[in-house]
């Protein structure tokens, strides 16, 4: 009669292992934070260890540059949208680039144009 292995222990239950990590109040969902080095973006990084001078800040650690920062989290849970009173804003998807304004820089020419025929003007007349 085989022995079934040992079951898992609980540290792999997802969500228990960081208490800590702020969650979205509509959907339970940890936020998302973002490495200000690298953006890489992450719900489950490590937490450093307490600064050495004593600053009562929590700080994270980056798993792809190793920096360590006070997280900051998106403004918006990116499974419900919740919207929370402060964060980043999330990056938004890339657009089609705006073209240069043509007329923007003949606007800009036409002034130029028209301030040297007023220089060349007083000129004449001196
Ligand atoms: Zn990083
Ligand atoms: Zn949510």
């Amino acid at each position: 009669m085989a022995v079934p292995d040992e079951p898992p222990t609980g540290s792999c239950m997802p969500g228990d292992d960081q208490p800590r990590w702020p969650r979205c109040p509509g959907c339970g969902a940890r936020r998302l934070t973002r490495c200000p080095v690298c953006y890489t973006a992450g719900v489950d990084f490590a937490w450093a260890d307490p600064a050495p001078d004593g600053t009562p800040i929590e700080r994270i650690i980056c798993p792809t540059c190793d920096e360590v920062f006070a997280p900051r989290y998106a403004r918006q849970c990116e499974w419900c949208g919740h919207g929370f009173a402060e964060g980043y804003e999330p990056p938004a998807p890339p657009g089609p680039r705006e073209p240069v304004n043509r007329r923007a820089v003949a606007v800009t020419l036409a002034i130029l144009a028209a301030a040297a025929a007023v220089v060349v003007y007083l000129a004449w007349l001196l």
